[in-house]
């Protein structure tokens, strides 16, 4: 292949421009990869390599309420056949059963003997099948002829800019989250504030191609993927994001600097995070007491619970917990140490307290639907977090052969998008990011093919 022509280029190296890379060149399109990154993988190599979906779309749409099921159908059946094709690519998974509660039955396969050896197994599989691998160059624009078909790229490498020819573009770069100005435009005021949990390159430059390409956009842009994680002085990485996590907080309060809840805490965290990021600050708190740190975050003796050790894990990173012998005194603390409203923060858990007591979620200003605890064993905590995200939610608008569709939601011939770059497929909660790769790369892949 000249180096600077393909029948496919795929713009972005993780899980879901591998996948699509793997699938267009196996269906017998000379392929072209492009990584802005020195190397391939993006966040999915870092990740914990689960790939995990729901099993049928009603469970499915019970987590993404008003979500669109022929995305979902889509999603959900490329996920089942995209397990064997994973496997013949080489890449080792074995099945889990799933020993930790979930909002619904999942089929979990984890990547042994993690994911960044299976991204190297796929991208292993592209070269060996013929697809040519540029790292450390990004795409920059899409090319399009005068009839708005898709004609190449330009993009950007060491020695400057290159353009690549090709019928057909496939966009994985990962969704935006890295870019605090597109965060604070499309998620909210406060949003560049948040923590980014996830490879530094993705900035969003795929979804602003398309968009200069006249894609129609999806959301929801304040929903994302994301967990809450310590504030600063708080040092998070990818090395400890997963330990740092406070999974416990649907047993206990979030409240922000004017002392008021702002969510269903029960809902769990990685959906607190949405509501946080619209808070002053996006500084939210967390608030428990002896009860539930002794319930919800002690190291079990069997050593099974994956909350364990978050606390220790959470003050290792330097992340700041008060503790106090009282509310009063615990409120005191965090009016002067961070700046929380302190009568308004007592009124809220004197509130709390007594729904807990009487049982009644649903007769606080912001209902809380389970794990409605009174705070009244000493010591008191309170914990201070930032909104982390990992992957946006809002992206170019697809179809479910992963077709880029403009704003009169017609294709765009030639364009194609895989994984977060992928808009409006969740809608609030969460239900896997490597299959957002793996079921829309391999559909994305297949049909850039044929173009
Ligand atoms: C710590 C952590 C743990 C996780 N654990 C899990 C888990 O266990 N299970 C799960 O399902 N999900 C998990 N995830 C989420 C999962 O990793 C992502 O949802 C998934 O990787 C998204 O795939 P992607 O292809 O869209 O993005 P990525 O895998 O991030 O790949 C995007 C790639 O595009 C590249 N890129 C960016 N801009 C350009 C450009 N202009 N041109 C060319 N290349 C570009 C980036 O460098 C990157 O390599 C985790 C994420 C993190 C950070």
């Amino acid at each position: 292949m000249a180096a600077n022509e393909a029948d496919v280029v795929v713009a972005g190296g993780g899980m879901g421009g591998l996948t699509a890379a793997c699938s267009a060149q196996e269906a017998g399109a000379r392929t072209m990869l492009l990584e802005k990154a020195p190397r391939i993988g993006g966040s999915a190599a870092a990740s914990g390599g689960t790939i995990w979906c729901a099993t049928d779309l009603e469970d499915w749409l019970s987590v993404q309420p008003g979500g669109d099921p022929a995305l979902g159908r889509a999603l959900i059946a490329s996920f089942f056949e995209g397990i064997p094709w994973l496997r013949r690519q080489g890449v080792d998974l074995e099945e889990r059963s799933v020993d930790t509660p979930y909002r619904f039955r999942r089929v979990i396969y984890a990547c042994q003997p993690d994911a960044a050896t299976a991204m190297s197994a796929l991208a292993d599989r592209f070269t060996a099948i013929g697809g040519t691998i540029i790292t450390g160059t990004g795409l920059r624009d899409l090319l399009l002829d005068d009839r708005g078909t898709i004609s190449g790229v330009r993009a950007l490498g060491p020695a400057g800019f290159t353009t690549v020819t090709a019928p057909a573009v496939i966009l994985a770069t990962g969704g935006f989250q890295g870019s605090p100005e597109l965060r604070a435009r499309y998620l909210g005021r406060w949003a560049d504030q948040m923590v980014l949990r996830a490879n530094t390159y993705s900035t969003g430059d795929g979804f602003q191609a398309a968009l200069r390409a006249g894609a129609a956009t999806a959301g929801p842009f304040s929903r994302f993927y994301g967990h809450m994680v310590p504030a600063p002085p708080a040092k998070v990485g990818l090395h400890n994001f997963a330990a740092v996590k406070p999974d416990f907080s649907e047993y206990a309060v979030f409240v922000n600097l004017h002392g008021e809840r702002f969510d269903d805490e029960f809902l769990g965290d990685e959906v607190t995070v949405h509501a946080a990021a619209q808070q002053d600050q996006a500084l939210v708190f967390l608030v428990y007491d002896e009860a539930i740190r002794a319930a919800y975050t002690a190291p079990r003796s069997d050593g099974r619970d994956a909350r364990a050790d978050r606390l220790q894990h959470i003050r290792a990173a330097g992340g700041e917990i008060l503790e106090a012998p009282a509310l009063p005194a615990l409120a005191h603390d965090m009016a002067t140490r961070w700046g929380v409203a302190r009568d308004r923060l007592l009124a809220t858990l004197g509130q709390y307290n007594a729904a807990a007591r009487a049982g009644d979620g649903a007769a606080l200003p912001i209902p809380k639907s389970g794990g409605l605890l009174p705070i009244d064993t000493p010591p008191f905590y309170a914990l201070r977090c930032l909104p982390g995200i990992t992957f946006t939610y809002g992206g170019a608008r697809v179809n479910e052969q992963a077709q880029v569709l403009d704003t009169s939601g017609r294709p765009i011939p030639g364009l194609y998008a895989a994984g977060a770059d992928v808009g409006g497929i969740y809608t609030r909660g969460y239900t896997g990011g490597l299959v957002l790769g793996l079921a829309f790369g391999r559909i994305a892949g297949h049909a850039a093919a044929s173009v």
